[in-house]
C-alpha cells in the first residue's frame, strides 16, 4: 500500500493550504474529506465573495487562551502572500472598509484555484470518504475510511470545528485530538448572533438595522447592528460573541457618533423629545427604548432625571442575551485544541511526532474581518513548511 509523506485530514481552507505548500516542496500528500467538493466554507464565506486576509492583520485581532501562540505564523505569512496568489490566478480582489480584501466576483475563484493548485502539484484526493479512525503504530499514521485505509508517515487535522454544521463541519478534529491526549479549550458559538430573553424592551424590531457599539467583556466593537426575530445580529454582534461568556450583560450604545443631551440642546426647547430622536434614529426603535411619557414630553419640559434616563436608555441600553443562536449560526468555533500542546512554528504535536493540527480547530478565533480564513492559510503554510523541512533532514 501506497504510504504518503503526509495524509491530510480535512480539504478546507487550512488543509488544502498546507497540502499544496508540502507538495510544491517534492512531499506525497493526499487530502481526506468527506464532501464531495473541496473548500465549502471558502466558498460560502463573506457572502460568497470571501473575505480571504485582512491587511491589518496583527495577532491582537484573535482570541486564544494564549495570545502570543499566532505570532510565529503570522509573520511568516503577511496578507500580501494571498495578494500574490490571487493576481496569479487572475482573481479580481477589492478592499473594502477595515481594511478587508474580497473577491470582487465569486469566492469558487478562490477556492478553485487552491483546488488546482493543490492537483499541479499531484496531491491526491480521497474526497467522499467517511473517516471512522485513526491510528498511530510503528511511526505510522492509518485513517480507517469506508473506502479502505490511507497510510501515511505524517497526520494533519485540519478538520475544523464544529460551527456551521450545515457546511460539513464536525468536532471530529477534537476527538481526534483528544485520542492521542490533547486537551481541548471549550467549545463555544463564536461570531455568532444573539438570541435575547422573551419579552424584552426591544423585541418585534426585525429588520430595522442602526450603527451602535457594543461593549462586552471590556472590550468596545462600533458596526451595524441588525434586530432579528429572535434577537440581534450584525457585524458588531458577532464581533462581541467572540468575548461573550454565558450570563454577561453587554452595554449598547444607538447613538454612537453623537451625544442625545446636545442633541436635544440644539433642538431647542419646543420640539417633542420623539420626534428629536426620530431624527436619529428610527421610529420603533425610538418606541421600544422609551417610555410614551418620556417621549411625548418637550425637551423643556426634561428634568435632570428625565434627561439621565433618556441618555442611560440610548448611549448605555444594557442587556444580558438568552444565548449566542449556537453552533448552527455560528461562522465559527471558539475554544478548540489547546495550543499548549502545539509548537507555534510548526504546528506539530508536542506530544506526538509527525501529528499536526491546523486552521480552526486549534484554540484560535479570530475577530470577523477576514481573520479567520488568514489564521487558515497562515497556519497551514507554517505546517506545510515544517513537513518539508522534517523529510529534509531525515534524508540528510
Ligand atoms: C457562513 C460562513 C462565512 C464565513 N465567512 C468568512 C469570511 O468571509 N472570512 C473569514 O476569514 N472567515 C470566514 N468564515 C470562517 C472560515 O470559513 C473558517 O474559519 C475557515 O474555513 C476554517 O478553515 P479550516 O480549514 O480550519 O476548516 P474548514 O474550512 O471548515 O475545513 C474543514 C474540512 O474538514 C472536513 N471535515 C470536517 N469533519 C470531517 C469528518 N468527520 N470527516 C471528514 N471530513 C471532515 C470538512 O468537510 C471541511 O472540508 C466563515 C464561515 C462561515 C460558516
Amino acid at each position: 500500500m501506497n504510504i504518503f509523506d503526509a495524509v491530510i485530514l480535512g480539504a478546507g481552507a487550512s488543509g488544502m493550504w498546507c497540502a499544496h505548500t508540502a507538495a510544491a516542496r517534492g512531499l506525497s500528500v493526499c487530502l481526506v474529506d468527506h464532501a464531495k467538493r473541496p473548500g465549502k466554507k471558502i466558498r460560502i464565506a463573506g457572502g460568497g465573495k470571501c473575505n480571504f486576509t485582512n491587511l491589518e492583520v496583527t495577532h491582537a485581532d484573535y482570541v486564544s487562551r494564549n495570545p502570543h501562540f499566532v505570532k510565529s505564523a503570522l509573520a511568516r505569512f503577511s496578507p500580501w502572500h494571498m495578494v500574490e496568489f490571487l493576481s496569479k490566478h487572475d482573481i479580481a480582489w477589492e478592499e473594502r472598509e477595515h481594511s478587508q480584501l474580497f473577491c470582487q466576483r465569486s469566492s469558487d475563484e478562490l477556492a478553485t484555484a487552491i483546488e488546482d493548485t493543490c492537483s499541479m502539484h499531484g496531491v491526491e484526493w480521497r474526497l467522499r470518504h467517511a473517516i471512522s479512525g485513526i491510528t498511530h503504530t510503528d511511526g505510522l499514521f492509518t485513517v480507517a475510511t469506508d473506502n479502505g485505509p490511507i497510510k501515511g508517515r505524517n497526520l494533519v487535522v485540519a478538520l475544523g470545528g464544529p460551527a456551521w454544521p450545515q457546511a460539513g463541519a464536525t468536532d471530529f478534529g477534537h476527538r481526534i485530538a483528544k485520542q492521542f491526549g490533547h486537551a481541548i479549550v471549550a467549545p463555544y458559538p463564536a461570531l455568532a448572533p444573539f438570541a435575547m430573553p422573551k419579552g424584552w424592551a426591544l423585541e418585534g424590531l426585525s429588520g430595522i438595522a442602526v450603527p451602535a457599539t457594543i461593549e462586552c467583556g471590556e472590550k468596545r466593537f462600533t458596526e451595524n447592528l441588525l434586530f432579528t426575530h429572535t434577537g440581534i445580529s450584525g457585524p458588531v454582534v458577532l464581533h462581541a460573541s467572540c468575548r461573550w461568556k454565558k450570563d454577561m450583560p453587554i452595554v449598547i450604545d444607538f447613538l454612537p457618533s453623537s451625544q442625545i443631551e446636545q442633541e436635544l440642546k440644539e433642538a431647542g426647547g419646543k420640539p417633542l423629545v420623539r420626534t428629536v430622536l426620530g431624527r436619529l434614529l428610527p421610529d420603533r426603535l425610538v418606541a421600544g427604548l422609551l417610555p410614551a411619557a418620556l417621549a411625548d414630553k418637550q425637551v423643556a419640559q426634561l428634568s435632570r432625571q428625565d434627561l439621565d434616563h433618556l441618555t442611560q436608555r440610548v448611549h448605555s441600553f444594557t442587556v444580558t442575551p438568552a444565548r449566542t443562536e449556537g453552533m448552527k449560526r455560528a461562522e465559527v468555533t471558539g475554544g478548540g485544541v489547546d495550543t499548549d500542546g502545539i509548537s507555534s512554528k510548526t504546528m506539530e504535536s508536542k506530544r506526538l511526532k509527525g501529528l499536526y493540527f491546523t486552521g480552526e480547530v486549534l484554540d484560535v478565533t479570530g475577530q470577523l474581518g477576514g481573520f479567520n480564513l488568514h489564521w487558515a492559510w497562515a497556519s497551514g503554510q507554517a505546517a506545510g513548511i515544517a513537513l518539508a523541512e522534517s523529510a529534509e533532514s531525515i534524508k540528510a
